[in-house]
């Protein structure tokens, strides 16, 4: 059974990284809490985020990088769950699914994991900070988030509860073997992690949701985002990788850019980045 991509596969050394898209979701302008008048306009009244999942082929593992929102958060975003929506490729070879690596908790990454009460990907191992599971599996999480934040906080904990028997956590950095590796990126979330892949002296870094908006945080990096758990800590972050990645000159892709949203970074001088797609 293949999985099929609207895109070509990216090749890093001997993996393939193929992009798939879990469709989209339109956010309002007021998420960008510090943006100024101008930035604003640009994202007014919404910007569409892409929902981009990712799945690497190593040879020997087939390794899925989050998994999209499912069906549980349609009534907001209708136009999300398509990447394991009843049918689709990826679900059809779900049993081959040998790892999947949440960058983090949210809904929109982990949804796609849980239909019925039950894991989709009952033989994967799936990789996650210790932090993060930490903080959203706590019983005293909801009662303590503002009440604004505690229907997300419900749901996060209604869909970890199925996959709890195939969680594997570390702490910070840690090797994944055939050249994937995951850092602690925090901010956007307390365990948030981005994937490090490196094959044949290439690399490729998927951030996951250490930024969120192409419109404006490459040239921005400290704008905030109304669900950032940390948001000062989101932007330091976003900065350190965005320095590294023009530094380095290593393509990176984010879960919310328009897939397949592979690119570099160049800086322009005054803090802010230029993205430029890889053709
Ligand atoms: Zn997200």
């Amino acid at each position: 059974m293949s999985i099929t991509s609207t895109t070509r596969p990216l090749h890093v050394g001997d993996i393939a990284i193929m992009s798939l898209s879990d469709g989209h979701l339109d956010i309002p302008a007021a998420y960008f809490s510090n943006a100024s008048d101008e930035e604003i306009q640009a994202v007014s009244p919404t910007t569409r985020f892409g929902a981009t999942c990712w799945l690497i082929e190593t040879g020997s593992r087939k390794v899925l990088v989050d998994a999209g929102s499912g069906s549980w958060l349609k009534e907001r975003f209708p136009e999300t769950g398509f990447i394991t929506a009843a049918g689709s490729s990826l679900i059809n070879a779900s049993n081959e699914i040998t790892d999947i690596i949440l960058t983090h908790l949210h809904a929109d990454h982990i949804g796609g994991l849980i239909a019925d009460g039950q894991s989709l990907f009952p033989n994967a191992t799936v990789h996650l900070q210790n932090t993060e599971w930490a903080f959203w599996t706590d019983e005293n999480l909801v009662e303590a988030v503002p009440e604004d934040k505690r229907p997300i906080a419900q749901l996060i904990q209604t869909l970890a509860r199925p996959i709890a028997s195939q969680i594997k956590l570390h702490d910070g950095d840690a090797d994944l073997e055939n050249g994937i590796h995951v850092t602690s990126a925090p901010g956007h979330t307390p365990g948030h992690q981005i994937v490090r892949i490196s094959s044949g002296g290439e690399q490729v870094m998927l951030l996951g949701d250490a930024l969120v908006s192409g419109v404006l945080q490459f040239a921005n990096p400290d704008v905030h985002y109304a669900l950032d758990s940390a948001p000062e800590t989101a932007a330091e972050t976003r900065k350190t990788l965005f320095s590294e990645l023009a530094a380095e000159r290593i393509p990176l892709a984010a879960t919310h850019l328009e897939s397949p949203g592979f690119g570099m970074l160049t800086a322009t001088g005054g803090g802010g980045y230029h993205f430029e797609p890889l053709a």
